[in-house]
This record gives structure tokens, C-alpha cells and sequence, in this order.
């Protein structure tokens, strides 16, 4: 299908849809009987497959029982059940649960929550955000200050807020900023492993204990955006989980209700909701469809999903399974990279390997790469501008934790021959 021919406003409007009728596990099919293996989750999200009957029927159940109540005023087993579910997983002291519709929105939710948090407390002039390059944090305006993607902000300058910047995981450029200006500072926020932003970087063992600290000592809010890399995307439940830090905030979304729902959710501890509590009584954040009850059920059906498949270990070893098949793809000509954790791979492409010059982008290598693979029935996620906000080919690649290694060999096979194809040595 393709703009203009249907009703749809596409996403994209030079792009042929192929219409997809189901899917099951980690197969996607369309009307025309073509099987697609779904690489990437759709956008890292589809953690459990497709086609689970279990969650469908979970949501039908609450749909049918109460599907919409505001959370201005009541609240419901659905949402109580979720909460109590995800902060059994969650690190440390992290035990409420704001649940919403999506990763950008519960973004400006903990974004906001940290300058309100300042401001309660009696220091309103704590406001400021620190954040990295390259960071993606998602596209509504307040966390698409805070992320450093140039091509989704260009149009925007003047609409966007100034936000402090370190170069992604460098303890020592973070340390110069917050301590310099920490009076001012309500929060740092990043992706404690690289998502779409980076290409599935993974910080240097220590990165994430140092900055934990830094916030501490200065007196700054650590938001964890596991938007991406949580729900045990990279072989544990959180990110941070690798190294032992416990953020004063978490951000969760895509995968946390395997794609069968919207759903994001802030975790912050009881220790900064009281303050809330307290002081004005609420967070000064009101979207329609927080605390949604099917959303929610989506959610808590996934987590037990999750824990009776168990498929976080799953992941992790899977995850081994694809990091060793990606490692031949080093091999190609023009393979920059190939790097990540658990299901999570980021595959870069270069015009030169050895002086790790990018391809211009008028030649569209990462999309040309995708279409390329899409035609051999492989889904995978591109990425571009992670070199200078602008130029940076990437392909990444987030499967579904019921991955076989059967699929993980065609994953890896058919892209291998996509990269082939698109970049001639
Ligand atoms: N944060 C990270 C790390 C993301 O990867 C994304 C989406 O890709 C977002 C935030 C924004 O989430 P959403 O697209 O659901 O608004």
C-alpha cells in the first residue's frame, strides 16, 4: 500500500507497505502470503512475539469488566495489579508506579517530576536537564530537547528548551558539567545502554556507577530512560541492573505490555513521592489516559508472560547466540561495528572502515539497507546521524525473546546478504 491510495496518513509517504494480516512468534505475514521475520520487534517492541492468545484474552476480560476510569478519581484492580507486579522487578528502592500511553510521554512526565520535585522542596532554581550526545529520549517537545538527534530537531529550534550536554559515556566530560553547574540542575537523564540514538553502545564498566554517584553528591535526580533497553531487553530486567545502580527515577515503555497495548510507566520511590505528598499533592502531569485499566492489564498479563516463560533468561542466552552469529558480519566490507547486549545489536556501515568515515547521506545507505532486507523478509530498525547528528548508518536489530536459533541464523544470514547487496565493496 502506499500514500496516496488509502485513507492513512503512512508515516511515510515514498514507501510501500506491505499490509500484514498476523503474525505469530517471530513471523509477521501479509495479504499476499509473503512471511516476514520481525528482527527488530517492530520498534523494540514486540518482546514476547506475535499472536499470544493469552494477553488478548486478558485485555478482553478487563475491556469487558471496566475499560476506562480516570485516574483523577478512582483506580482499579488493573492498575493496582500492574504496579504492585513491576515494582517486584524494579531496582532497589524504586516501589510507585505511574503508568502511560507512551515512552515520550512518560519522558516530559519524569522530566517534569524532577523540576517539580526541586520546586517543593523549596529550590525552584533546580531546573535544568542534563543529557547526552548522541541521546534519543523521544519526540514531544520537552524529550526531544533532551535528545541530540539533530534531523528531528532541526525544524523545531525555538520550540525546544536549552538542555546541558556530555558526550555519550564519558564519566569525566559528565563530571565537569554537573559540577559545574549543579546548583541549577534538576536532573540528568540517558539510556544506561545505547538504544536507536547510539546504535546499541554499551558505556564502559564503572560509567554507570560514577554518574550514579555524581547525582548524588550534587544533588541531582539519575533518570534511568529504559524505554528501550528494559523489560529485560539486554539479558536482565533493567539495564542498570549490570551494574548494580538504582536510579532515582526509571522510565519504562515499548515492550513492558509486549506491544499489545500502549503503556510506559515512571518508577520513582516513595522517598520523592512523598515529597509530592507533602507539599502540593499531585504531580502536576494530567494526560486522559494514564493509569488506563486495559492498557494495564496488557501489562501485568506480559509480566507474568514473561516470568512463566522465563524470558529475561531467555534473552540473555539468546542474546549470546545472536552476538556470536553478528560477529562474522565484522567481516564485511563496510561494517563499522557490530555491538550491543543481550537481544539488542547495533550494526553500523561506514563508506571507509579504516578512517570510520560515514557514507554521505544523500546516498541513504541505512534505509536503502532496510528495504533491502524488508525485500528478503527481514524486518530490522534503521538508524542515522549517530556520527554528527547528521551522517551515521545504522542498522539495528531487536528480535522477539522467543527467538529460536534456527531464526537467529536467517536473521543474520538475510542480512548479511542486505548489507552486501546495498554496500558494494
Ligand atoms: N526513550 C527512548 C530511549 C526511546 O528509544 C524512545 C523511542 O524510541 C522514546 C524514549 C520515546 O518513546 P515513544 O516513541 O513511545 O514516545
Amino acid at each position: 500500500m502506499r500514500y496516496p491510495d488509502t485513507a492513512v496518513f503512512f508515516r511515510k509517504l515514498h514507501w510501500d507497505y506491505p499490509r500484514i494480516t498476523h503474525g505469530k512468534g517471530s513471523w509477521l505475514y501479509d495479504e499476499a502470503g509473503n512471511a516476514y521475520l520481525d528482527g527488530c520487534g517492530g520498534a523494540f517492541v514486540s518482546n514476547l512475539g506475535h499472536g499470544v492468545a493469552e494477553i488478548g484474552q486478558a485485555m478482553a476480560a478487563q475491556a469487558a469488566k471496566l475499560g476506562y476510569v480516570s485516574g483523577m478519581t478512582l483506580t482499579h484492580d488493573a492498575v493496582e495489579e500492574f504496579a504492585r507486579e513491576l515494582v517486584a522487578l524494579a531496582p532497589g528502592d524504586l516501589d510507585k508506579v505511574y503508568p502511560l500511553s507512551s515512552g515520550s510521554d512518560a519522558v516530559e512526565a519524569a522530566l517534569k517530576l524532577a523540576r517539580q520535585y526541586w520546586a517543593e522542596l523549596g529550590m525552584p532554581s533546580k531546573q535544568r536537564i542534563v543529557a547526552l550526545t548522541p541521546a534519543y529520549h523521544g519526540n514531544t517537545l520537552l524529550a526531544l530537547s533532551a535528545s541530540a538527534r539533530e534531523h528531528y530537531k532541526s525544524l523545531y529550534h525555538g520550540w525546544l528548551v536549552e538542555v546541558l550536554r556530555a558526550p555519550a559515556y564519558d564519566g569525566d566530560a559528565l563530571e565537569a558539567v554537573i559540577a559545574r553547574d549543579h546548583a541549577s540542575i534538576a536532573a540528568f537523564i540517558l539510556e544506561p545502554i545505547g538504544g536507536s540514538s547510539t546504535g546499541a553502545l554499551v558505556p564502559p564498566e564503572g560509567y554507570l556507577r560514577h554518574a550514579r554517584d555524581l547525582c548524588r553528591q550534587h544533588d541531582v535526580l539519575f533518570i534511568a530512560d529504559e524505554i528501550l533497553v528494559g523489560a529485560g531487553r539486554t539479558g536482565t530486567w533493567s539495564a542498570v541492573d549490570s551494574e548494580g545502580v538504582v536510579p532515582d527515577l526509571q522510565i519504562l515503555g515499548k515492550g513492558i505490555a509486549g506491544g499489545f497495548a500502549p503503556l510506559a510507566a515512571v518508577l520513582a520511590p516513595r522517598r520523592i513521592v512523598d515529597v509530592f505528598a507533602a507539599g502540593s499533592g499531585a504531580l502536576n502531569h494530567a494526560q486522559t489516559f494514564s493509569h488506563h485499566a486495559v492498557s494495564c492489564a496488557a501489562g501485568t498479563a506480559t509480566l507474568r508472560y514473561i516470568a512463566t516463560h522465563g524470558l529475561v533468561d531467555r534473552c540473555a542466552r539468546m542474546g549470546a547466540t545472536l552476538h556470536k552469529s553478528l560477529a562474522a558480519l565484522g567481516r564485511l566490507p563496510h561494517v563499522g561495528a557490530v555491538r550491543g547486549r543481550g537481544l539488542l545489536a547495533g550494526v553500523e556501515l561506514l563508506a571507509d572502515v579504516e578512517t570510520r568515515r560515514p557514507f554521505p547521506r544523500a546516498e541513504h545507505v541505512a534505509e536503502s539497507l532496510t528495504r533491502a532486507a524488508l525485500d528478503a523478509g527481514l524486518i530490522v530498525w534503521p538508524n542515522i546521524g549517530h556520527v554528527n547528528g547528521t551522517e551515521g548508518d545504522l542498522v539495528m536489530l531487536a528480535p522477539p525473546y522467543v527467538v529460536s536459533e534456527d531464526e537467529i541464523d536467517q536473521i543474520v544470514a538475510r542480512l548479511s546478504a542486505a548489507i552486501q547487496e546495498t554496500v558494494r565493496a
